[in-house]
């Protein structure tokens, strides 16, 4: 056999059963071809063969983020990031330095804010946007994406006044007075969103290269990624990917979690995915993915019983059992794979009804149906999940931002078996790592962390939030890596560093298994290889970012 190249003198911590460590392997054609130890290795080495020292580094396989937008990481780095924000004042500020920086803009948009980060924990309204601007459109949506706050201006050209009703999914928030306070829920949001500026083909290559820049940079090889929402410039968004694979400038193996919310949109779904092809192992169509419900932050996931902090409020469901069930069985008789958000435990109950639907309807052993952030859940549908066999895609990171309100939403009992990621991985549940980039941090070490510790990154709560539900780190490892590939059909190619499969993997700064948990959040990639080829390298200039 001969091997195109060599890395020798690594700690390879392989996610492979069979051969949990090894110190060397080859790759060829894009592929590893032996893993073992460095004389087992340099002992194939012959002419032409390149070598690799890793300087006794430790090597990851490449993580994969089972549910993210990557082109809103790309486009995110060109609105006002609100993620810092501490306080509605501040809000202000940066939307003023922002306007002022870019005086160019016909709108304002902005995204990242949460109420739970200010001191009085309210909402911002179109009275604190309009101190940014009263001729200017302003739109700044919250971290989870559910919720959206406009100013007057905005309002007035979406038209949207006093005792208008709201869309069905959605809410407009009003006042006493029956005016609206700015505040724009789920659907609503789109009756301003619709109206901002249209993006041509060239600021879609550019977001996607940027959003894919970010995600290597701290070592994933793979996303599954929701970025074609609604279908809307499906076709502009696809044709930017081929045009970036016939470039070569691509690289990040991407599955397409298309989002669609009306039947006729799956046919539509159907005709893109038969015009649009790309090369195998690059760009692919994943998972069907419809939109359920809200977020808990924001008080519009849906639950069986109302908000312990907002009696009355149950949160919204935003499409019907019925529409759920047609929409899973007709991808589903497609040969799709079926995914959905939903956080809270009414919606989740909807789901399993709908996945039980289309495997009654066409019977199939193993169809990986997933679910979306999976949080609120009960030992009911923890049982259901197991014996229909579906992935539920996890954010681990969320508890981290999560956990101070988790209890004043749902009170200690709802509590106990939400977020419950152990129990998951006890009970046998296919479970995999994702960030729901930019609503989180896409790095996953960070999401490790949080998965081990329970904690956010300035330690809180102490000892971890719900402790018996920490994850140990072979747990976490394998949850962005191994198990992640399992949701997406891939574990036979990706997730471990096993001979045959594709050659994804992660150089890290430091020993993960020897830093002691609290320090796993201050790891960093040194470099990530995709199919071999070096793709991110903190040494080099040219990746230089975040
Ligand atoms: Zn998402």
């Amino acid at each position: 056999m001969s091997a195109a190249k060599i890395f020798f003198n690594g700690r390879i911590i392989t996610v492979d059963d069979a051969h949990p460590e090894a110190e060397a392997f080859a790759v060829t054609d894009g592929r590893f071809v032996a893993v073992g130890s460095n004389k087992e290795l340099l002992s194939l080495r012959n002419t032409g063969t390149a070598v690799v020292d890793l300087g006794g580094a430790t090597v990851l396989p490449g993580f994969n983020d089972s549910h993210m937008h990557l082109m809103s990481i790309g486009s995110g780095q060109e609105i006002v990031d609100l993620s810092q924000a501490t306080s509605r004042q501040e809000i202000v500020r940066l939307g003023v330095a922002f306007s002022r920086a870019h005086p160019d803009r016909a709108w304002l948009v902005g995204r990242g804010w949460s109420q739970e980060r200010f001191p009085d924990r309210a909402m911002p309204t179109r009275g604190d946007l309009d101190k940014i601007s009263t001729d200017l459109p302003v739109f700044f949506i919250r971290m989870c994406g559910h919720v959206a706050v406009a100013n007057s201006c905005a309002l007035a050209k979406a038209s949207i006044t006093r005792n208008m009703q709201s869309p069905a999914g959605g809410q407009i928030d009003v006042d006493d007075d029956g005016h609206p306070t700015g505040i724009l829920r789920e659907n609503a949001m789109g009756l301003v969103g619709r109206l901002l500026p249209s993006y041509g083909l060239e600021d879609y290559k550019r977001m996607f290269v940027n959003g894919a820049r970010a995600a290597m940079s701290v070592g994933i090889t793979s996303v599954t990624s929701d970025d074609i929402g609604e279908l809307v410039d499906a076709e502009l968004k696809l044709e930017a990917l081929q045009e970036l694979l016939c470039e070569g400038a691509f690289p990040l193996r991407y599955n397409i979690q298309a989002r669609v919310s009306e039947p006729a949109q799956v046919e539509n779904l159907r005709q893109l995915r038969e015009r649009y092809t790309f090369p195998l192992h690059s760009v692919e169509f994943g998972p069907l993915k419809l939109m359920c419900d809200g977020s808990l932050g924001g008080r519009t996931a849906a639950l069986n019983e109302p908000y312990s902090d907002d009696p009355g409020n149950c949160g919204v469901a935003i499409l019907t059992q019925q529409r759920i069930n047609e929409m899973f069985a007709r991808a589903h008789a497609l040969g799709w794979q079926v995914s959905a958000h939903a956080i809270g435990d009414r919606t989740m109950e909807m789901l399993l009804a709908g996945f039980r639907h289309m495997l009654t309807s066409k019977p199939h052993p193993d169809a990986r149906p997933r679910i979306i952030h999976a949080q609120i859940t009960n030992q009911y549908i923890l049982d259901a999940c197991k014996a229909l066999g579906v992935v539920c895609d996890i954010q681990p990171i969320f508890v981290a931002t999560d956990h101070p309100f988790i209890e004043r939403r749902i009170g200690p009992e709802r509590a106990r078996l939400s977020y419950a990621w152990q129990t998951m991985l006890t009970m046998g549940i296919a479970t995999a790592g994702g960030s729901d980039a930019p609503v989180a941090d896409c790095n996953p070490l960070l999401g490790m962390y949080a998965a081990v510790t329970r904690q956010d990154t300035e330690g809180n709560p102490l000892g971890g939030w719900l402790p018996e539900q920490k994850l140990n780190l072979t747990q976490a490892i394998r949850l962005f890596t191994l198990d992640s590939a399992f949701a997406s059909f891939h574990e036979h190619n990706r997730g471990s560093i096993s001979s045959g499969k594709l050659a994804d993997f992660v150089v890290l700064s430091d020993d993960i298994t020897r830093v002691p948990a609290e320090a796993l959040k201050d790891i960093t990639v040194a470099a990530t290889y995709i199919g071999g080829e070096c793709v991110y390298s903190s040494t080099n200039p040219e990746h230089a970012q975040r």
